[in-house]
Protein backbone atom coordinates (compact mmCIF):
# COMPACT_ATOMS: atom_id res chain seq x y z
CA UNK A 1 0.00 0.00 0.00
CA UNK A 2 0.93 3.43 -0.80
CA UNK A 3 2.29 5.91 2.21
CA UNK A 4 0.04 8.33 3.84
CA UNK A 5 2.98 10.97 4.27
CA UNK A 6 6.77 11.34 2.47
CA UNK A 7 9.85 12.85 4.33
CA UNK A 8 13.02 14.20 3.00
CA UNK A 9 15.64 14.18 4.99
CA UNK A 10 16.61 11.69 7.18
CA UNK A 11 19.38 13.52 9.61
CA UNK A 12 18.44 13.84 13.47
CA UNK A 13 15.73 15.88 12.76
CA UNK A 14 13.86 13.88 9.90
CA UNK A 15 14.80 10.42 11.05
CA UNK A 16 13.02 10.92 14.11
CA UNK A 17 10.40 12.77 12.70
CA UNK A 18 9.52 10.03 10.53
CA UNK A 19 9.88 7.15 13.51
CA UNK A 20 7.64 9.33 15.21
CA UNK A 21 5.12 9.74 12.86
CA UNK A 22 4.82 5.78 12.06
CA UNK A 23 4.81 5.31 15.47
CA UNK A 24 0.85 6.71 15.45
CA UNK A 25 0.11 4.74 12.57
CA UNK A 26 1.17 6.90 9.45
CA UNK A 27 3.01 4.99 6.67
CA UNK A 28 6.23 6.89 5.56
CA UNK A 29 7.72 7.21 2.04
CA UNK A 30 11.45 8.51 3.10
CA UNK A 31 13.76 10.20 1.00
CA UNK A 32 17.22 11.28 1.72
CA UNK A 33 19.56 13.10 -0.92
CA UNK A 34 22.43 10.23 -0.22
CA UNK A 35 21.05 6.89 -0.43
CA UNK A 36 23.11 5.75 2.03
CA UNK A 37 20.92 7.84 4.50
CA UNK A 38 17.89 6.22 3.48
CA UNK A 39 19.61 2.37 3.93
CA UNK A 40 21.01 3.45 7.55
CA UNK A 41 17.41 4.77 8.37
CA UNK A 42 16.19 1.62 7.67
CA UNK A 43 18.46 -0.44 9.15
CA UNK A 44 17.83 1.39 12.53
CA UNK A 45 13.95 1.29 12.02
CA UNK A 46 13.45 -1.67 13.75
CA UNK A 47 9.87 -3.20 14.60
CA UNK A 48 8.41 0.27 12.35
CA UNK A 49 10.50 -0.94 9.81
CA UNK A 50 6.83 -1.86 7.73
CA UNK A 51 5.87 1.52 8.08
CA UNK A 52 8.04 2.48 6.09
CA UNK A 53 8.84 2.45 1.99
CA UNK A 54 12.31 3.44 1.49
CA UNK A 55 12.71 5.55 -1.83
CA UNK A 56 15.62 6.41 -4.02
CA UNK A 57 14.74 9.14 -6.37
CA UNK A 58 11.93 11.95 -6.08
CA UNK A 59 9.90 9.90 -8.74
CA UNK A 60 9.75 6.97 -6.65
CA UNK A 61 9.12 8.87 -3.46
CA UNK A 62 6.34 10.30 -5.05
CA UNK A 63 4.48 7.34 -6.52
CA UNK A 64 4.75 5.86 -3.42
CA UNK A 65 2.46 8.55 -1.24
CA UNK A 66 -1.22 8.63 -1.44
CA UNK A 67 -2.80 11.70 -3.34
CA UNK A 68 -3.11 14.25 -2.25
CA UNK A 69 0.36 14.15 -1.18
CA UNK A 70 1.48 15.62 2.13
CA UNK A 71 5.36 15.92 1.99
CA UNK A 72 8.11 17.45 4.82
CA UNK A 73 10.96 18.95 4.16
CA UNK A 74 13.53 18.24 6.89
CA UNK A 75 16.90 19.99 5.80
CA UNK A 76 19.06 22.55 6.35
CA UNK A 77 17.75 26.15 6.29
CA UNK A 78 18.32 28.17 3.08
CA UNK A 79 19.63 27.08 0.03
CA UNK A 80 18.84 23.06 0.50
CA UNK A 81 15.33 24.15 1.03
CA UNK A 82 15.03 25.85 -2.33
CA UNK A 83 17.12 22.81 -4.00
CA UNK A 84 14.50 20.65 -2.84
CA UNK A 85 11.17 23.13 -4.09
CA UNK A 86 12.72 23.31 -7.14
CA UNK A 87 13.46 19.64 -7.59
CA UNK A 88 10.24 18.50 -6.37
CA UNK A 89 7.81 20.82 -7.89
CA UNK A 90 7.36 19.53 -10.70
CA UNK A 91 6.38 16.63 -9.65
CA UNK A 92 4.05 17.65 -7.76
CA UNK A 93 -0.21 17.81 -8.05
CA UNK A 94 -3.43 19.59 -7.31
CA UNK A 95 -3.73 19.11 -3.24
CA UNK A 96 -0.81 18.26 -2.66
CA UNK A 97 1.06 20.06 0.50
CA UNK A 98 4.86 20.54 0.77
CA UNK A 99 5.89 21.27 4.19
CA UNK A 100 8.75 22.72 5.19
CA UNK A 101 9.54 21.60 9.21
CA UNK A 102 13.23 23.35 9.44
CA UNK A 103 14.60 26.36 10.99
CA UNK A 104 13.46 28.39 7.80
CA UNK A 105 13.99 32.23 7.94
CA UNK A 106 11.04 33.65 8.24
CA UNK A 107 11.16 35.98 5.50
CA UNK A 108 11.99 33.07 3.23
CA UNK A 109 9.12 31.44 4.01
CA UNK A 110 6.88 34.61 2.92
CA UNK A 111 8.74 34.73 0.00
CA UNK A 112 8.19 30.72 -0.69
CA UNK A 113 4.48 30.47 -0.13
CA UNK A 114 4.27 33.64 -2.38
CA UNK A 115 6.18 32.30 -5.64
CA UNK A 116 4.29 28.91 -4.99
CA UNK A 117 1.09 30.35 -5.25
CA UNK A 118 0.02 29.55 -8.24
CA UNK A 119 1.30 25.81 -8.42
CA UNK A 120 -0.82 22.94 -7.93
CA UNK A 121 0.33 22.34 -4.50
CA UNK A 122 0.27 24.30 -1.15
CA UNK A 123 3.62 25.31 0.21
CA UNK A 124 3.24 25.17 4.53
CA UNK A 125 6.58 26.65 6.34
CA UNK A 126 6.14 24.80 10.12
CA UNK A 127 8.11 25.66 12.62
CA UNK A 128 8.88 22.39 14.75
CA UNK A 129 10.53 22.50 18.49
CA UNK A 130 12.20 19.71 20.65
CA UNK A 131 15.44 18.60 19.33
CA UNK A 132 16.09 14.95 18.62
CA UNK A 133 13.84 14.08 21.63
CA UNK A 134 10.74 16.26 20.74
CA UNK A 135 10.77 15.05 17.12
CA UNK A 136 10.81 11.66 18.04
CA UNK A 137 8.84 11.48 20.70
CA UNK A 138 6.41 14.43 20.64
CA UNK A 139 7.36 18.09 19.45
CA UNK A 140 5.89 21.26 19.12
CA UNK A 141 4.48 22.83 16.54
CA UNK A 142 4.11 26.02 14.65
CA UNK A 143 2.14 26.01 11.78
CA UNK A 144 2.51 28.65 8.86
CA UNK A 145 -0.24 27.98 6.45
CA UNK A 146 -3.44 28.90 4.62
CA UNK A 147 -6.66 27.37 6.88
CA UNK A 148 -7.35 24.72 4.21
CA UNK A 149 -4.44 23.09 4.42
CA UNK A 150 -3.77 23.18 7.66
CA UNK A 151 -6.94 21.53 8.18
CA UNK A 152 -5.60 18.97 6.10
CA UNK A 153 -2.86 18.21 7.83
CA UNK A 154 -3.95 18.75 11.37
CA UNK A 155 -4.99 15.36 12.05
CA UNK A 156 -1.68 13.67 11.63
CA UNK A 157 0.21 16.87 13.25
CA UNK A 158 -1.76 16.51 16.20
CA UNK A 159 -1.10 13.14 16.48
CA UNK A 160 2.88 13.27 16.72
CA UNK A 161 2.99 16.26 18.61
CA UNK A 162 3.85 16.67 22.31
CA UNK A 163 0.58 16.95 24.41
CA UNK A 164 -0.06 18.95 27.57
CA UNK A 165 -2.82 17.50 29.62
CA UNK A 166 -3.89 15.46 26.52
CA UNK A 167 -4.01 18.80 24.56
CA UNK A 168 -2.04 18.77 21.72
CA UNK A 169 1.11 21.45 21.38
CA UNK A 170 0.60 22.56 17.50
CA UNK A 171 -1.56 25.29 16.50
CA UNK A 172 -1.60 27.52 13.25
CA UNK A 173 -0.06 30.29 14.08
CA UNK A 174 -1.47 32.50 10.73
CA UNK A 175 -0.52 32.43 6.70
CA UNK A 176 2.66 32.35 5.25
CA UNK A 177 5.88 32.37 7.24
CA UNK A 178 3.63 32.89 10.73
CA UNK A 179 5.28 29.34 12.17
CA UNK A 180 8.74 30.08 11.35
CA UNK A 181 8.22 33.92 12.57
CA UNK A 182 7.05 32.36 16.06
CA UNK A 183 9.70 29.16 15.44
CA UNK A 184 12.69 32.42 15.93
CA UNK A 185 11.26 34.19 18.62
CA UNK A 186 10.65 30.62 20.45
CA UNK A 187 14.95 30.26 19.10
CA UNK A 188 15.48 33.78 20.59
CA UNK A 189 13.82 33.71 24.02
CA UNK A 190 15.40 29.77 24.35
CA UNK A 191 19.02 32.18 23.71
CA UNK A 192 17.98 34.75 26.27
CA UNK A 193 16.74 31.66 28.63
CA UNK A 194 20.19 29.46 28.13
CA UNK A 195 22.39 32.71 28.46
CA UNK A 196 21.00 33.20 32.01
CA UNK A 197 21.43 29.91 33.73
CA UNK A 198 25.01 30.10 32.70
CA UNK A 199 25.16 33.61 33.83
CA UNK A 200 23.94 32.29 37.46
CA UNK A 201 25.95 29.74 36.98
CA UNK A 202 28.53 31.79 36.51
CA UNK A 203 28.04 33.75 40.00
CA UNK A 204 27.56 30.71 41.62
CA UNK A 205 30.81 29.63 41.09
CA UNK A 206 32.55 33.57 41.17
CA UNK A 207 30.84 34.87 44.19
CA UNK A 208 29.08 32.01 45.88
CA UNK A 209 32.31 29.60 44.99
CA UNK A 210 29.98 26.60 44.54
CA UNK A 211 31.36 23.48 42.77
CA UNK A 212 29.38 22.27 40.04
CA UNK A 213 27.70 19.12 42.15
CA UNK A 214 26.37 21.95 45.01
CA UNK A 215 25.10 24.06 41.53
CA UNK A 216 23.53 20.67 40.43
CA UNK A 217 21.12 20.02 43.58
CA UNK A 218 20.47 23.53 43.33
CA UNK A 219 19.17 23.24 40.40
CA UNK A 220 17.50 19.97 40.72
CA UNK A 221 15.53 22.04 44.05
CA UNK A 222 14.84 24.97 41.62
CA UNK A 223 13.30 22.49 39.16
CA UNK A 224 10.12 21.99 41.81
CA UNK A 225 9.89 25.84 42.17
CA UNK A 226 8.61 28.63 39.97
CA UNK A 227 11.49 27.99 37.32
CA UNK A 228 10.44 24.30 36.58
CA UNK A 229 11.47 23.70 33.60
CA UNK A 230 13.25 22.05 30.37
CA UNK A 231 16.36 24.03 30.36
CA UNK A 232 16.47 24.11 34.55
CA UNK A 233 15.99 20.38 34.75
CA UNK A 234 18.59 19.54 32.02
CA UNK A 235 21.04 22.06 33.41
CA UNK A 236 21.41 20.17 36.37
CA UNK A 237 21.36 16.75 34.48
CA UNK A 238 24.78 18.12 32.56
CA UNK A 239 26.13 19.44 35.80
CA UNK A 240 25.57 16.20 37.30
CA UNK A 241 27.40 14.33 34.54
CA UNK A 242 30.91 13.12 34.77
CA UNK A 243 33.64 13.31 32.15
CA UNK A 244 34.95 9.54 31.99
CA UNK A 245 38.20 10.28 30.58
CA UNK A 246 39.44 12.62 32.69
CA UNK A 247 37.27 12.08 35.84
CA UNK A 248 36.19 15.61 35.85
CA UNK A 249 32.68 17.29 35.57
CA UNK A 250 32.02 17.21 32.14
CA UNK A 251 31.30 20.81 32.29
CA UNK A 252 35.29 21.42 33.54
CA UNK A 253 36.19 19.87 29.88
CA UNK A 254 33.53 21.51 27.08
CA UNK A 255 35.82 24.34 25.60
CA UNK A 256 33.77 27.44 26.67
CA UNK A 257 32.69 28.89 23.18
CA UNK A 258 28.98 28.56 22.38
CA UNK A 259 27.83 28.12 18.35
CA UNK A 260 24.89 29.16 16.95
CA UNK A 261 23.10 28.17 13.84
CA UNK A 262 21.25 31.52 13.21
CA UNK A 263 17.73 31.91 14.75
CA UNK A 264 18.81 33.79 17.69
CA UNK A 265 20.46 36.56 15.96
CA UNK A 266 17.20 36.69 13.46
CA UNK A 267 15.09 37.17 16.50
CA UNK A 268 17.14 40.16 17.75
CA UNK A 269 17.34 41.38 13.88
CA UNK A 270 13.95 41.35 13.66
CA UNK A 271 13.25 42.63 16.92
CA UNK A 272 14.80 45.57 15.95
CA UNK A 273 13.48 46.19 12.63
CA UNK A 274 10.11 46.00 14.38
CA UNK A 275 11.74 48.85 16.53
CA UNK A 276 10.92 46.29 19.83
CA UNK A 277 13.78 45.35 20.98
CA UNK A 278 14.53 42.47 22.42
CA UNK A 279 17.52 43.41 24.81
CA UNK A 280 17.89 40.15 26.77
CA UNK A 281 18.15 37.93 23.29
CA UNK A 282 20.56 40.64 21.65
CA UNK A 283 23.17 40.20 24.94
CA UNK A 284 22.69 36.21 24.82
CA UNK A 285 23.47 36.49 21.31
CA UNK A 286 26.36 38.85 21.52
CA UNK A 287 27.28 36.81 24.46
CA UNK A 288 27.34 33.59 22.31
CA UNK A 289 29.83 36.17 19.77
CA UNK A 290 32.36 36.97 22.60
CA UNK A 291 32.50 33.45 24.04
CA UNK A 292 33.62 32.40 20.31
CA UNK A 293 36.69 35.09 20.79
CA UNK A 294 38.57 33.06 22.97
CA UNK A 295 41.95 33.95 21.76
CA UNK A 296 41.64 37.38 22.28
CA UNK A 297 39.75 36.53 25.84
CA UNK A 298 42.97 34.78 26.89
CA UNK A 299 45.07 37.72 26.05
CA UNK A 300 42.61 41.17 27.42
CA UNK A 301 42.16 38.36 30.42
CA UNK A 302 46.28 39.06 31.16
CA UNK A 303 45.63 42.25 31.29
CA UNK A 304 42.30 42.69 33.37
CA UNK A 305 42.39 40.06 35.95
CA UNK A 306 39.35 38.79 37.46
CA UNK A 307 39.29 39.33 41.30
CA UNK A 308 38.15 35.74 43.56
CA UNK A 309 35.64 36.85 45.73
CA UNK A 310 34.47 34.11 48.12
CA UNK A 311 31.51 34.98 50.41
CA UNK A 312 30.89 33.49 53.71
CA UNK A 313 28.19 30.75 54.07
CA UNK A 314 25.57 32.89 55.33
CA UNK A 315 25.71 35.09 52.78
CA UNK A 316 25.70 32.19 50.35
CA UNK A 317 22.65 31.24 51.10
CA UNK A 318 21.24 34.52 50.51
CA UNK A 319 23.02 34.71 47.16
CA UNK A 320 21.43 31.36 46.36
CA UNK A 321 17.89 32.35 47.05
CA UNK A 322 18.91 35.95 45.00
CA UNK A 323 20.04 34.17 42.09
CA UNK A 324 16.59 31.88 41.96
CA UNK A 325 14.88 35.50 41.93
CA UNK A 326 17.04 37.08 39.59
CA UNK A 327 16.34 34.06 37.25
CA UNK A 328 12.96 34.55 37.40
CA UNK A 329 12.63 38.37 36.89
CA UNK A 330 14.88 37.61 33.99
CA UNK A 331 12.95 34.98 32.68
CA UNK A 332 9.75 36.77 33.09
CA UNK A 333 11.61 40.02 30.79
CA UNK A 334 13.11 37.65 28.20
CA UNK A 335 9.07 36.29 27.40
CA UNK A 336 7.97 40.07 28.02
CA UNK A 337 10.07 40.99 25.48
CA UNK A 338 9.66 37.84 23.11
CA UNK A 339 5.94 38.23 23.38
CA UNK A 340 6.15 41.94 22.40
CA UNK A 341 8.10 40.89 18.92
CA UNK A 342 5.65 38.35 18.36
CA UNK A 343 2.95 40.94 19.02
CA UNK A 344 4.99 43.73 16.82
CA UNK A 345 5.74 40.66 14.04
CA UNK A 346 2.14 39.90 13.58
CA UNK A 347 0.71 43.31 13.30
CA UNK A 348 3.60 44.25 10.98
CA UNK A 349 2.81 41.00 8.63
CA UNK A 350 -1.05 41.18 9.09
CA UNK A 351 -1.14 38.05 11.08
CA UNK A 352 -3.66 37.81 13.67
CA UNK A 353 -1.05 35.46 15.81
CA UNK A 354 -3.05 33.34 18.46
CA UNK A 355 -1.04 34.66 21.43
CA UNK A 356 -2.63 32.22 24.20
CA UNK A 357 -1.77 29.54 21.48
CA UNK A 358 1.43 30.38 21.42
CA UNK A 359 1.93 29.92 25.18
CA UNK A 360 -0.15 27.13 25.49
CA UNK A 361 1.50 24.82 22.32
CA UNK A 362 5.10 26.14 24.39
CA UNK A 363 3.92 23.72 27.23
CA UNK A 364 5.10 20.92 26.39
CA UNK A 365 7.78 19.23 23.61
CA UNK A 366 9.78 22.28 23.25
CA UNK A 367 13.23 23.58 24.22
CA UNK A 368 11.48 26.45 26.45
CA UNK A 369 8.72 24.25 27.92
CA UNK A 370 8.14 25.44 31.57
CA UNK A 371 5.80 26.28 34.31
CA UNK A 372 6.22 29.38 33.68
CA UNK A 373 3.86 29.10 30.70
CA UNK A 374 0.71 27.99 32.00
CA UNK A 375 1.00 31.71 33.79
CA UNK A 376 1.91 33.48 30.35
CA UNK A 377 -1.28 30.87 28.97
CA UNK A 378 -3.53 31.92 31.67
CA UNK A 379 -2.87 36.02 31.14
CA UNK A 380 -3.43 35.99 27.33
CA UNK A 381 -6.62 33.51 28.26
CA UNK A 382 -8.11 36.63 30.43
CA UNK A 383 -6.93 39.46 28.50
CA UNK A 384 -6.13 38.14 25.25
CA UNK A 385 -5.35 42.27 24.14
CA UNK A 386 -2.78 42.07 26.92
CA UNK A 387 -0.33 44.77 26.10
CA UNK A 388 2.86 44.03 27.78
CA UNK A 389 2.96 40.53 29.64
CA UNK A 390 4.46 42.93 32.65
CA UNK A 391 1.18 43.98 33.24
CA UNK A 392 -0.99 40.43 33.88
CA UNK A 393 -1.92 40.52 37.37
CA UNK A 394 0.47 37.01 38.03
CA UNK A 395 3.41 38.20 36.26
CA UNK A 396 3.05 41.44 38.35
CA UNK A 397 2.70 39.94 41.73
CA UNK A 398 6.58 37.45 40.73
CA UNK A 399 7.75 40.20 38.83
CA UNK A 400 7.85 42.39 42.53
CA UNK A 401 8.81 39.51 44.18
CA UNK A 402 11.49 38.70 42.26
CA UNK A 403 13.73 41.94 41.01
CA UNK A 404 15.44 42.91 44.64
CA UNK A 405 16.96 39.56 43.81
CA UNK A 406 17.87 40.16 40.18
CA UNK A 407 19.10 43.66 41.82
CA UNK A 408 21.33 42.09 44.70
CA UNK A 409 22.93 39.38 41.98
CA UNK A 410 23.81 42.45 39.86
CA UNK A 411 25.28 44.47 42.88
CA UNK A 412 27.55 41.48 43.67
CA UNK A 413 28.39 40.77 39.95
CA UNK A 414 28.99 44.68 39.07
CA UNK A 415 31.40 44.76 41.90
CA UNK A 416 33.24 41.54 41.17
CA UNK A 417 33.66 41.84 37.96
CA UNK A 418 31.48 38.66 36.74
CA UNK A 419 29.97 39.20 32.99
CA UNK A 420 25.96 38.92 33.39
CA UNK A 421 25.02 40.53 30.04
CA UNK A 422 21.49 39.17 29.93
CA UNK A 423 20.40 39.34 33.04
CA UNK A 424 21.96 43.27 32.82
CA UNK A 425 20.02 43.52 29.39
CA UNK A 426 16.80 42.00 31.55
CA UNK A 427 16.81 44.57 34.24
CA UNK A 428 18.04 47.34 31.99
CA UNK A 429 14.65 47.21 29.74
CA UNK A 430 12.97 46.51 32.81
CA UNK A 431 13.82 49.67 34.72
CA UNK A 432 13.19 51.81 31.42
CA UNK A 433 10.17 50.38 30.64
CA UNK A 434 9.03 51.14 34.06
CA UNK A 435 10.03 54.66 33.50
CA UNK A 436 7.01 57.69 33.10
CA UNK A 437 10.32 59.65 31.76
CA UNK A 438 13.26 58.55 30.55
CA UNK A 439 16.17 60.41 29.53
CA UNK A 440 15.21 60.61 25.73
CA UNK A 441 14.47 64.29 26.22
CA UNK A 442 18.46 64.83 26.26
CA UNK A 443 18.38 63.19 22.91
CA UNK A 444 15.68 65.25 21.13
CA UNK A 445 17.58 68.26 22.37
CA UNK A 446 20.71 66.91 20.92
CA UNK A 447 19.29 65.79 17.36
CA UNK A 448 17.62 69.17 17.37
CA UNK A 449 20.57 70.88 18.10
CA UNK A 450 23.11 69.16 15.29
CA UNK A 451 19.79 68.23 12.71
CA UNK A 452 17.15 70.15 13.63
CA UNK A 453 15.04 67.40 13.48
CA UNK A 454 12.46 69.29 15.79
CA UNK A 455 10.89 67.73 19.11
CA UNK A 456 7.31 67.27 20.83
CA UNK A 457 6.84 69.26 23.93
CA UNK A 458 4.92 68.26 27.07
CA UNK A 459 2.84 71.63 27.45
CA UNK A 460 1.52 72.22 24.09
CA UNK A 461 -0.08 70.02 21.28
CA UNK A 462 2.02 69.64 18.01
CA UNK A 463 5.41 68.33 16.70
CA UNK A 464 8.63 70.01 14.83
CA UNK A 465 9.41 72.60 17.82
CA UNK A 466 13.03 73.72 18.34
CA UNK A 467 15.06 75.08 20.70
CA UNK A 468 16.46 78.60 21.23
CA UNK A 469 20.09 77.33 20.20
CA UNK A 470 23.35 79.50 20.12
CA UNK A 471 24.84 79.78 16.44
CA UNK A 472 27.18 76.92 15.52
CA UNK A 473 24.68 74.47 16.55
CA UNK A 474 22.32 73.76 14.15
P1 LIG B 1 21.17 17.07 9.99
O1 LIG B 1 22.43 17.70 9.60
O2 LIG B 1 21.18 16.00 11.02
O3 LIG B 1 20.44 16.49 8.70
C1 LIG B 1 20.30 17.22 7.53
C2 LIG B 1 19.57 16.39 6.50
O4 LIG B 1 19.35 17.19 5.37
C3 LIG B 1 20.34 15.17 6.04
O5 LIG B 1 19.44 14.16 5.78
C4 LIG B 1 21.02 15.68 4.76
O6 LIG B 1 21.24 14.66 3.83
C5 LIG B 1 19.95 16.57 4.23
N1 LIG B 1 20.48 17.60 3.34
C6 LIG B 1 21.48 18.46 3.58
N2 LIG B 1 21.65 19.29 2.54
C7 LIG B 1 20.73 18.93 1.61
C8 LIG B 1 20.42 19.39 0.32
N3 LIG B 1 21.08 20.40 -0.23
N4 LIG B 1 19.41 18.78 -0.35
C9 LIG B 1 18.75 17.74 0.23
N5 LIG B 1 19.01 17.25 1.44
C10 LIG B 1 19.98 17.86 2.13
O7 LIG B 1 20.20 18.27 10.44
P2 LIG B 1 19.00 18.30 11.48
O8 LIG B 1 18.13 17.09 11.30
O9 LIG B 1 19.50 18.59 12.85
O10 LIG B 1 18.22 19.61 11.02
C11 LIG B 1 17.29 19.65 9.95
C12 LIG B 1 16.48 20.94 10.08
O11 LIG B 1 15.79 20.93 11.32
C13 LIG B 1 17.35 22.20 10.11
O12 LIG B 1 16.67 23.26 9.49
C14 LIG B 1 17.49 22.48 11.59
O13 LIG B 1 17.79 23.83 11.85
C15 LIG B 1 16.10 22.10 12.07
N6 LIG B 1 15.97 21.79 13.49
C16 LIG B 1 16.96 21.10 14.16
C17 LIG B 1 16.82 20.83 15.51
C18 LIG B 1 17.85 20.06 16.25
O14 LIG B 1 17.77 20.03 17.52
N7 LIG B 1 18.80 19.40 15.60
C19 LIG B 1 15.61 21.29 16.26
C20 LIG B 1 14.63 21.93 15.44
C21 LIG B 1 14.82 22.18 14.11
P3 LIG B 1 22.63 13.85 3.71
O15 LIG B 1 22.46 12.64 4.59
O16 LIG B 1 22.72 13.49 2.29
O17 LIG B 1 23.72 14.76 4.17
Amino acid sequence: TQADIGLVGLGVMGANLALNIADNGYKVAVFNRTAEGTQAFMEKAGHLKDMFIPCYSTEELVANIKAPRPIILMVPAGAPVDQQISVLKDHLKDGDILIDAGNSDFHDSNRRYKELADTPFTFVGMGVSGGAEGARFGPSIMVGASETAYARIEPILKAISAKHNDEPCVALMGPEGAGHFVKTLHNGIEYADMQMIAEVHEVMTSTLGLSIQEQAEIFSKWNEGPLASYLIEITANVMGVVDEESGKPILDVILDTAGQKGTGRWSAVEAHMLGVPATGIDAAVAARCLSSARELRQEIADIYPQSDAILTWEEKQEGIAACERALIAGKISAYAEGFAVLAAGGKENGWDLPMGDIARIWRQGCIIRSRFLDEIAQAYDENPELKSLYLAPAIIERMKDAVPGLRDVLSLCVTNGVPTPALSAALASFDMIRQKRTAAYVIQGQRDFFGQHGFERTDKEGSGFHGPWPAGGA
